[in-house]
């Protein structure tokens, strides 16, 4: 048996990769470049552009840019009409703002449990949470898989609650055959680094809904609205006059980082495939070694996948997470958790949420560990990261 560089062997690789890369090559830089040079680099008209090629691309009747994902959940929460007293149900194995976004507006975030094989928020789970306070389901695409869409769609028709799509890790995902941004009554992006395309910090909303479309639109930009039809006070003096009519915030995104978007979603197909490609060949090499447990994907699901979740069995394996942590680091490859219970830290804790709400995402998050998936990833790369995890995990299993 080979030794793993933590037991005195030769690391895989001589240069560390990470779980996770930009891919922003000179055509990125071009266009980013060109909105420097011109007179609009911010509120210009490459903001519709991106806005117009996004709806267009998800297959949404409106987008609204915003400075970033969080932000987007934020203003989701406000053209909601969410506030307090209200509760919205999420799930705890996702980033911190898929929750924190409710507490913004006042409301209660209220953590469902997800299925034990595909990680997503369970609806079943859902259901048994439903108060008369409840007013909506914010569902995060886990790992980029689609969640349950027609049966969350079910549920919140029949209790009429709004449902909420973080899609931070789905861009480019489908659910049988309609793109993620089209299913839900609104649907939240990331544009992160760490995300399948980037410009940056940056986000999106995605509607199908008028409604929800012009108060997303307030939301992102101070309340304030150019629009006659929407003044109190008009006649107007002049062309000048703008009106706040609600309480909003800045989370414009500016025109450059538009371009850039514009530039990477032209290469969204490309990187899926390059993703998918890499997820089959993991897949393939971990679906029957013991002590690794893959996560499950549902059929409807066509996953553009941003992470690559290996989950330890620490039953067979005689190794804590860290130590299988530092193995892979000592190999060279430096993976990452997604995601602590969100209820786990200790804000949540002092806000009164205990340990032991969601039994199958505690569960699930004690063995897990996101390995290198991006769409610049090299089969040596690949290879190396199969060749580790191989290494280290029949090392651990007859220790
Ligand atoms: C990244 C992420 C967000 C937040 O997006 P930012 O652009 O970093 O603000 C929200 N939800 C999930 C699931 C994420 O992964």
């Amino acid at each position: 048996m080979e030794k793993p560089a933590v037991a005195g062997g030769k690391p895989v690789r001589e240069n560390k990769i990470y779980y996770g890369h930009q891919c922003i090559d000179e055509d990125d830089i071009k266009a980013v470049c060109d909105v420097l040079r011109s007179d609009a680099v911010t509120c210009g008209p490459k903001v519709k552009e991106l806005e117009e090629k996004l709806a267009g691309y998800v297959g949404a009747k409106y987008a609204v840019s915003m400075a970033n994902g969080t932000a987007a959940l934020h203003c989701a929460c406000i053209a909601a009409g969410i506030g307090v007293g209200d509760e919205v149900i999420t799930t705890p194995l996702t980033f911190a703002a898929s929750a924190n976004c409710v507490l913004y507006v006042g409301a209660k975030p209220v953590f469902a449990d997800v299925n034990p094989e595909t990680y997503n928020i369970d609806p079943d789970s859902i259901i048994a949470h439903i108060t008369e306070k409840t007013k909506a389901v914010i569902a995060v695409d886990y790992t980029g898989q689609c969640v349950e869409n027609e049966r969350i769609r079910e549920i919140c028709d029949k209790y009429h609650l709004v449902f909420i799509e973080d899609a931070a890790h789905a861009i480019g995902s489908a659910y049988k055959g309609k793109k993620v941004g089209s299913l839900a009554d609104m649907t939240c992006f990331s544009f992160h680094p760490v995300k399948t395309i980037t410009c940056g910090e940056g986000g999106a909303v995605t509607t199908n809904n008028e409604e929800y479309y012009k108060k997303l639109v307030l939301a992102h930009s101070h309340g304030i609205t150019h629009d006659e039809d929407l003044m109190e006070d008009a006649p107007h003096e002049g062309p000048w006059v703008y009106e706040q009519i609600s309480l909003g915030y800045n989370y414009r995104l500016t025109d450059f980082q538009c371009a850039l978007l514009l530039s990477q979603l032209n290469k969204l197909e490309e990187f899926k495939a390059k993703r998918k490609a890499i997820v089959d060949k993991y897949n393939e090499a971990f679906k029957d070694l013991p002590g690794i447990i893959v996560q499950k994907e549902i059929p409807e699901s066509d996953t553009c996948r941003h992470l690559y979740i290996i989950r330890l069995d620490l039953n067979k394996l005689k190794c804590t997470r860290k130590e299988f942590f530092d193995a892979m680091s000592a190999e060279n490859i430096q993976c990452q958790v997604h995601y602590v219970p969100t209820y786990f830290f200790p804000y949540y804790k002092h806000l009164g949420y205990k340990e032991g709400l969601c039994p199958n995402a505690e569960e699930i998050y004690k063995g897990i560990l996101s390995i290198p998936l991006y769409p610049t990833l090299s089969e040596k790369d690949t290879d190396d990261v199969i060749s580790a995890v191989k290494k280290i995990t029949e090392y651990y299993l007859n220790f």
